[in-house]
């Protein structure tokens, strides 16, 4: 008789766990409290639209998502590597094309001449993306423990260049507004977009939980479950006891310690607002005190995430820049952004139409510079327990301890 694992929480971890052990000929039952798989990974349809819950991409580059994935079946496209830079002056608004210059050397070397970094900052960014690819993933995870901030300061990145690039694009990733992350969480995070792609799931990011459900099958994973934990080996299933030879937690106990929120705001609009799939820096987030950090049409990269003949929007807004505003509402958030809108496209935003305004709170665990951040899941969690909590706040981490846990049951069960 095959050993029986139970899993608590489908969110990527507890999936991914699930997955392996079923392949590996485990009995597997997931249990979920919410109504859905997926965790925070989720996608609505609106009116035609793909809304994932906050702006969301996968990473190619994450080895685990290489492991756990087939890219092809998700349908996934790219953004275009690098990203757009928009600053308004007084009354002009510029756009800078920042293609990355090792995959697209013209556009790339086009872009350094335009004039938005110096000479020098460039050259400071091919060194840090040759710094941070060195050797293997583990090695991001050594040395010092500083803050981002910290770190590109002393690689002697002009201010300029922190406020006006790495502050708005890493700010919308970490979902805080210091650059307070710890240095090897930014190295990580550098080293993988600069060896991989930033993709969408032709069914929205809900698709990646998805791809793993249907690896498991429907009739083992149970919604809406409530559960009470007797022991290491029993739960109560709808009031009843079940022994199992392993529960695995799947989910961070702690989770409404997690910080750092977002506010998203989705937009119907007649065409796409950009000429590239790149993704659009605000400039003036930091040094304006603005709210608007990134910007993305996620239907440039997939048509579908909108229905024929109309472009979504994706607005990204990091929970503490609204806070430093005392922008505590849906309406206060939107009205602010509209503003910022219209001074970066002009009159057309007058078109779009709100499709949905999402606060997610506690949206990631904290990863400041005074943990000793290893890449690795921590000791001090529960032996079967998994969830990017015990790594670093990212699919990759949500993976890798995944994959950790389900080796440890199955070494377990084999020794
Ligand atoms: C807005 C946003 C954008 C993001 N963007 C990116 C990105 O671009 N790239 C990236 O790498 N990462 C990103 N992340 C992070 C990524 O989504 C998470 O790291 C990953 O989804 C975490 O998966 P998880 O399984 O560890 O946790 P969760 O997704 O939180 O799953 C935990 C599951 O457990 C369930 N649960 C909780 N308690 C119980 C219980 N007692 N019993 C049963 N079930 C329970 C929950 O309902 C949930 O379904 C983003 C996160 C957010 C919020």
């Amino acid at each position: 008789m095959s050993r029986t694992v139970a899993i608590l929480g489908a969110g990527l971890a507890g999936l991914r766990c699930g997955s392996i052990l079923h392949q590996a000929g485990y009995d597997v039952q997931i249990y979920e409290k919410a109504n859905r798989i997926g965790g925070r990974m989720m996608t609505d349809e609106i009116n035609g639209f793909l809304i994932d819950h906050g702006f969301h991409v996968m990473q190619t580059g994450y080895p685990t998502s290489q492991r756990a994935f087939d890219f092809e079946k998700l349908g996934a496209k790219a953004f275009e590597p690098g990203a757009v830079v928009v600053q308004k002056k007084k009354t002009k608004t510029k756009f800078w094309r920042l293609s990355d210059p090792f995959r697209r050397p013209i556009q790339g070397l086009l872009g350094g001449l335009s004039g938005f970094a110096s000479p020098f900052d460039l050259l400071r960014v091919a060194r840090l993306r040759q710094f941070v690819r060195r050797g293997n993933t583990e090695r991001v995870f050594v040395g010092e423990n500083n803050t981002t901030a910290t770190f590109l300061q002393q690689r002697g990145f002009s201010q300029s260049m922190i406020d006006r690039f790495f502050h708005p694009l890493f700010s919308g990733i970490f979902l805080e507004n210091e650059l307070r992350t710890n240095e090897r969480m930014f190295r990580f995070v550098f080293r993988m977009m600069s060896q991989g792609d930033m993709i969408l799931p032709k069914g929205g990011i809900a698709a990646a939980p998805r791809y793993l459900a249907d690896l498991i099958g429907d009739e083992r994973i149970h919604l809406n479950a409530e559960i009470k934990l007797i022991d290491e080996h029993t739960l109560q299933v709808s009031g009843q006891n079940k022994k199992f030879d392993a529960v695995v937690h799947a989910y961070n106990p702690n989770r409404q310690e997690s910080k750092r929120h977002v506010w998203t705001l989705h937009f119907d609009a007649p065409k796409s607002p950009l000429k590239s799939k790149h993704i659009v820096l605000n400039a003036n987030v930091k040094l304006e005190n603005q709210l608007i950090a990134h910007i993305a049409v996620p239907s440039d990269i997939q048509s579908s995430y909108a229905p024929s003949g109309r472009s979504l929007v994706t607005v990204t807004v990091v929970g503490q820049a609204a806070e430093k505003r005392e922008l505590t509402t849906s309406d206060a958030i939107q009205e602010q952004v509209m503003k910022e809108l219209r001074s970066i496209f002009g009159a057309q935003v007058g078109d779009w139409q709100n499709l949905a305004i999402q606060h997610i709170e506690h949206a990631l665990p904290e990863v400041g510079s005074e943990q000793a951040l290893t890449g690795q899941p921590s000791e001090s969690v529960r032996e079967y327990e998994c969830g990017d909590h015990t790594v670093h706040g990212s699919v990759e981490g949500a993976l890798l301890s995944a994959e950790q846990v389900s080796q440890r049951i199955i070494e377990s069960f084999t020794t």
